[in-house]
């Protein structure tokens, strides 16, 4: 049937409406394609949670990641999967160890070790997809591929399909990460002489393994190996383990590694390592100089730190500046030396973190949307998730002595805190300190189950300022571990705590 001609031309009219709509939305995908808000380069923890939260913010924006996988150094090979190595080898232990304690009777305790990396690798799977669908829903384009910068506005993508793309963009993030700092003369391998990386992939458990640094991820690494059967020894160049930790819990914290089997060679250098016969043979030096000694193992895992990861990065093409150490130099507002470029996480200054590079990612793109982006450096916590962990927020004792605090100081053992009694975990301490005539809170710092989570409370009371009578005036749950909390508070600011 014919339509009336004016119905007719009404529908024209309609479908050229649809037409014009249609053309001019993809002449704005065309331009947000050729032009984005911010191109951030890296999708590690930094990276993709800044994307989001730009995306969030209405800006128009492409994440370039290269490794082919969301979640960068954190969800891949760092954060998530060393705490699944730790969970499982901790509960292991336990009932190896510790059930009988509790009338538990589980007969001969045994592990499959595969089965245990395909947990990791399920996790670290379901999190970086995860980060794909929160991409998605937050309208952020992931592009696959190596991003290299072409002048403050361009970044190229070498796209793992084969493919160059080119972005523009009003502003660029660089979020590139850090990689493990090579130890001289001691070759990684990723088999025998294994970086973080391989230490999170070995097929088996080695009979002998030595940790060559007593950082975080060296004693969270040996603490797995130990759990699960291996014989491991730290050697560490300096006197002290992890030593940003407040001595008095540092102290306490290496004499409990040590009780659990974990042996350590202190004031002492690897000044060679190579693989003969299968076995790791190691040249060690007393750090301060004197004669060689050398030491076999089947695996040696290298954990002497982390550097910025800036290669390929074309930092040179356009000027972007970093310092002796390699890091890229930012102001207090995350740019760089070329100003529509800014730069987070691992790869400036600041501690190496994933829940710190999480907090300049969002800072950044705040204030490239014109908001006021902060972060409190004086408040991101540091945790060991080893059993105890060790969780620290804000000043040591020594630090605030240094800083010219005059320091009160608060203590209180787990061994006196109902819950830790009442589960059986009671190796550990809390430690409060205030100024001694303001009462203001300047750090806590905690080893014991949990602590990890416990630190928290104590992040927020100096972030908001808080005075040690704060905290102990502060009604907590019983029986709980962050009772220790109230009372090492109550120790610091009335000089005695209750339950002491
Ligand atoms: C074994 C281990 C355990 C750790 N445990 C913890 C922990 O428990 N808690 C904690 O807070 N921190 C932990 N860390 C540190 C944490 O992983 C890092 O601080 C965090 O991942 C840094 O985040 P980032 O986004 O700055 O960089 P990264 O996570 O390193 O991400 C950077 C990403 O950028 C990509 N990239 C680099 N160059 C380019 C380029 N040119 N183009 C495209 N992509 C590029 C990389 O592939 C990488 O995926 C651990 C680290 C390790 C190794």
């Amino acid at each position: 049937m014919a339509l009336p001609v004016q119905t007719c031309s009404r529908r024209g009219g309609q479908a050229y409406r649809y037409l014009t709509a249609f053309l001019n939305q993809q002449r704005s995908y065309a331009s947000a394609a050729a032009e984005k808000d911010v191109v951030v380069i890296g999708g590690g923890p930094g990276g993709y949670v800044a994307a989001i939260k730009a995306g969030q913010l209405g800006l128009s924006v492409a994440c370039v990641e290269g490794r082919g996988t969301l979640g960068g150094t954190c969800l891949n090979v760092g954060c998530i999967p060393s705490k699944a190595l730790l969970n499982s080898s901790h509960m292991y232990a336990d009932a190896k160890h510790h059930f009988k304690n509790y009338g538990i009777n589980v007969g001969e305790v045994s592990y499959d070790f595969s089965a245990i990396q395909k947990q990791k690798d399920t996790a670290v799977a379901g999190l970086t997809k995860g980060i794909e669908g929160l991409f998605k829903k937050n309208k952020v384009d992931y592009l696959k591929g190596w991003g290299k910068l072409v002048s403050g506005n361009e970044v190229e993508v070498a796209g793992l399909d084969g493919a160059t793309t080119r972005l523009r963009a009003k502003n660029i993030l660089i979020a590139t990460g850090s990689e493990v700092t090579p130890l001289p003369g001691v070759p990684i391998d990723e088999e025998k002489i294994v970086s973080s990386t391989g230490a999170l992939a070995l097929k088996s458990v080695p009979r002998e393994m030595v940790v060559i640094g007593a950082g975080y991820i060296g004693l969270e690494m040996g603490s797995v190996y130990q759990r699960l059967g291996a014989q491991v020894t730290v050697v560490e160049f300096l006197d002290n383990i992890v030593p940003t930790m407040d001595a008095e819990v540092r102290r306490a914290f290496h004499r409990s590694l040590e009780k659990q089997g974990l042996k350590f060679k202190m004031a002492t250098k690897v000044t060679k390592g190579e693989v003969v016969d299968g076995r790791v043979k190691l040249t060690l030096e007393p750090a301060k100089g004197g004669a060689a000694e050398s030491m076999e193992c089947d695996v040696c895992l290298v954990s002497i730190g982390r550097r910025p990861f800036t290669k390929g990065l074309g930092l040179e093409n356009v000027g972007v500046k970093t310092d002796s150490r390699g890091r890229v130099e930012i102001d207090s507002h995350f740019r760089t030396s070329v100003p529509s470029v800014y730069a987070i996480g691992d790869v400036v200054p600041g501690p190496m973190l994933a829940h710190k590079a999480e907090e300049d990612g969002v800072a950044a793109v705040e204030i490239m949307a014109g908001k006021h982006g902060h972060v409190n450096y004086a408040t991101v916590p540091s945790i060991c998730y080893t059993h105890p962990e060790v969780a620290s927020v804000g000043m040591t004792e020594d630090e605030a002595k240094g800083k010219g605090h005059e320091v009160k100081v608060g203590k209180f053992p787990l061994m006196a805190n109902s819950r830790a009694r009442a589960v059986g975990d009671t190796d550990g301490m809390v430690k409060v300190v205030a100024d001694k005539k303001t009462d203001k809170l300047l750090g806590v710092h905690i080893m014991g189950p949990n602590a990890g989570e416990m630190i928290h409370e104590a992040a927020l009371a100096l972030e908001y300022g808080a005075s040690a009578e704060d905290i102990a005036r502060t009604c907590h749950g019983h029986p709980t571990l962050s009772e220790a909390v109230k009372e090492a508070a109550l120790a610091a600011s009335f000089g005695k705590a209750i339950h002491m």
